[in-house]
């Protein structure tokens, strides 16, 4: 493509602008829709969309394509300590705490998760040119906080100028000519917050009815076209989930009527996986009126727009990590599968206690617990079982273990629970992925967990009527 003049003020283009932001997985550059300067001036646009989309990015490990690293966030826990959220499992932060302090020598005591995390402090230290001399080294049991929740926060007046500027910047790619006519200087003001009228909005689900299906599981979608009338429109989706529609402008001049929609695949590390593009009907973007309410996402899904949206990628979302994360168990599970039976019931008991996190037998309890929950419903009869529940599966930031007495004394038998589950789903010699995730985090586990905690239950209040008895005997 040859080389054209800055959109916004028709001055030299040349810095290599990413298409889609680079933070979200965006692979492809173009280098002559804006100069530096307004690139730059539009940089927080892409800062606002990589914020806001922060915690899915990182929970799907989008990788950046400037530093190639994966998103993390920061979630300060109850005991003041910060752990580091990166593809939904959290780390927790080094922690130096100083017990006296020269200008010559530092003293304190260190705290790492893990011992990359140690070797990365020490060679800050070298690289610093700190001389770095150790004690005692002392390896505590892992503790546990409650992860943090799948939450997004999206929208809003800042949300929706940046949704319109990825419009303008696929516009400008597409319809390199029209993009620089008077009729887009309106909408060229509004990206750049010089004007307060809201150009994108959220659009429905159906608004997108008439595009073709999005080839990418979790794929981003940017149509851009001009229709029969000459009105220039975009259709934007974030995840195929958060959709939106641009009222771009109306054109003055004669454009040819045609559209183009492009498919993002965020999870794609390079070319050509990365994109689909493909021509589309103009009629295919809809006369869909945009709701320009600045809306949150909050609001929007109290609207119902985006209700079943965001529960359908939240669960997308979940199906898709607990795929990925059982992945590693499935290769050593495959191996024993394969041993004869006398050997497996040991093996997968290593296999459990050496490589099944405990978050996963917790997110897989807390699922349980809140099913259990729900069906007991809150009568006076079910208030003790109810608190019973509440004592079973607790977190306790002052324990060593992050977990409340009751639940570290449980966790050898749901691993167990586990274990046997396993062992059943490989008598034929052959374990899927598919059943492994229904053990670990699915139907089957649950289920069996499910019975373990009724069975807890019983013998508690069991004892608890013994004991009553007792006392109305001892009266
Ligand atoms: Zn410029």
């Amino acid at each position: 493509m040859a080389k054209r003049s800055c959109i916004i003020c028709g001055g030299a283009t040349g810095s290599r602008e990413h298409l889609f932001p680079a933070a979200l997985g965006g692979r492809r550059v173009n280098a002559g829709i804006y100069c530096s300067e307004h690139n730059q001036a539009l940089g927080p646009g892409a800062a606002v969309l990589a914020k806001q989309l922060r915690v899915i990015n990182s929970i799907l490990m989008v990788e950046s394509d400037r530093d190639r690293k994966v998103a993390h966030y920061p979630v300060t826990v109850e005991d003041g300590r910060t752990l580091n959220v990166v593809g939904g499992h959290a780390t927790l932060a080094a922690r130096f705490d100083v017990t006296s302090d020269t200008p010559e020598v530092t003293t304190g005591t260190l705290n790492f998760q893990t011992d990359a995390q140690f070797q990365a402090w020490v060679k800050a230290q070298h690289d610093a040119g700190n001389r770095v001399e150790f004690g005692e080294r002392q390896i505590n049991p892992p503790k546990f906080y409650p992860g943090p929740r799948l939450e997004l926060t999206f929208g809003g007046s800042n949300g929706l100028r940046a949704i319109a500027y990825l419009a303008l910047t696929y516009f400008a790619h597409h319809f390199a000519d029209a993009a620089r006519t008077p009729a887009l200087h309106d909408f060229k003001a509004y990206v750049l917050g010089q004007e307060a009228a809201t150009r994108a909005g959220w659009a429905p689900v159906d608004a997108f009815a008439n595009l073709p299906v999005n080839p990418f599981e979790f794929g981003h979608m940017i149509a851009v076209g001009v229709d029969t009338n000459g009105k220039a429109k975009a259709l934007v989706s974030i995840f195929g989930s958060l959709n939106f529609a641009v009222d771009i402008a109306q054109l003055a001049e004669a454009e040819e009527a045609r559209a183009m929609a492009t498919f993002i695949n965020p999870l794609a590390r390079g070319a050509p996986a990365d994109i689909h593009e493909v021509a589309i009907e103009p009629g295919g973007l809809g006369t869909v009126e945009t709701d320009r309410s600045q809306q949150t996402l909050e609001t929007a899904i109290a609207d119902g727009i985006m209700q079943s949206a965001l529960r359908i990628l939240f669960e997308k979302i979940s199906i898709y990590v607990n795929r990925r994360d059982a992945t590693p168990l499935l290769m050593r599970l495959e191996n024993i599968a394969a041993r004869p039976v006398s050997d497996r019931s040991d093996a997968i008991a290593t296999l459990l206690n050496e490589q099944l996190p405990t978050t996963m037998i917790l997110q897989l309890c807390e699922r349980v617990v809140s099913g259990l929950k729900l069906a007991f419903g809150a009568t006076p009869e079910t208030v003790p079982f109810i608190a019973m529940l509440d004592e079973l599966l607790a977190f306790d930031p002052v324990r060593p273990s992050g977990l409340s007495e009751n639940t570290e004394t449980l966790m050898p038998a749901m691993r167990d629970i586990i274990g046997q589950q396993l062992l059943a789903a490989t008598a034929g010699g052959v374990i899927s992925i598919d059943i492994l995730v229904e053990i670990l985090a699915g139907e089957r586990g649950a289920r069996s967990i499910s019975e373990m905690y009724v069975s807890v239950l019983n013998q508690l209040s069991n004892q608890l009527s013994a004991d009553s008895s007792l006392d109305r005997a001892g009266s």
